[in-house]
């Protein structure tokens, strides 16, 4: 049985703008008042973790200790099976220290050396923790194709390459609500929600 959320204050233990942007709109419905990991100044942990769940945990275990309060964090990224699950948990590290995305999709395109449709998956892993130290830990995923050149510009990093699966357009062409219905992040939340918040 997993923990219940029973607070009114959740820390957000991301500096990703993207992702504070997304995590803010599913957290809408609830009577929650969310505050940034940045505006609290708190450090951004080394991500050591070998698997997307466990960078959560260490993420959002160390801002719940830092700010003594819940903290709900998000590791995930896009799995390339042909590129043997690369980018996976370096997702971010692929656009360099400008978090360039043009880059890091660029760097996909190449290393697929001219494949033009390649099967793809994001993953999310959402991990709420509570400053004693429990957590409780959900993932989900989404499964699509990699399509050349990037189309749009809505959404964050690889959504302009991501098409989901049953769909003609990308991510990156996708009203937000759209997105929130069918993607990695929508789904770990779904099962965040039905564990630790819903009634
Ligand atoms: P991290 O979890 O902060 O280490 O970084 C995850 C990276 O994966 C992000 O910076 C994005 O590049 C990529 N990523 C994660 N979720 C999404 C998504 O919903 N759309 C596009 N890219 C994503």
């Amino acid at each position: 049985m997993a923990r219940r959320f029973a607070g009114d204050r959740l820390v957000l233990a991301t500096h990703n703008a993207g992702k504070v942007r997304e995590i803010g709109e599913l957290l809408a419905p609830f009577t929650v008042e969310v505050i940034s990991a940045g505006s609290l100044g708190l450090p951004e942990p080394e991500e050591t973790g070998t698997t997307f769940r466990a960078n959560a945990e260490l993420k959002a275990r160390a801002a719940a200790t830092a700010a003594n309060l819940p903290a709900l964090a998000d590791d995930s990224g896009l799995v390339v099976d042909a590129l043997g699950g690369a980018p996976g948990i370096y997702s971010a590290r692929w656009a360099g220290p400008d978090k360039d995305f043009t880059v890091a999709m660029k760097r996909v395109e190449q290393k697929l050396t001219g494949k033009k449709k390649v099967v793809a998956h994001f993953v999310c892993a959402l991990c709420l923790a509570w400053p004693d130290g429990t957590f409780e830990t959900f993932e989900g995923i989404v499964n699509g194709t990699l399509i050349f050149p990037p189309r749009g510009t809505q959404g964050f990093g690889y959504d302009p390459i991501f098409m989901p699966a049953g769909h003609d357009i990308t991510f990156g062409e996708m009203e937000p609500e759209r997105k929130h219905a069918m993607s990695h992040r929508a789904n770990a939340f779904r099962q965040l929600v039905a564990a630790c918040f819903a009634a």
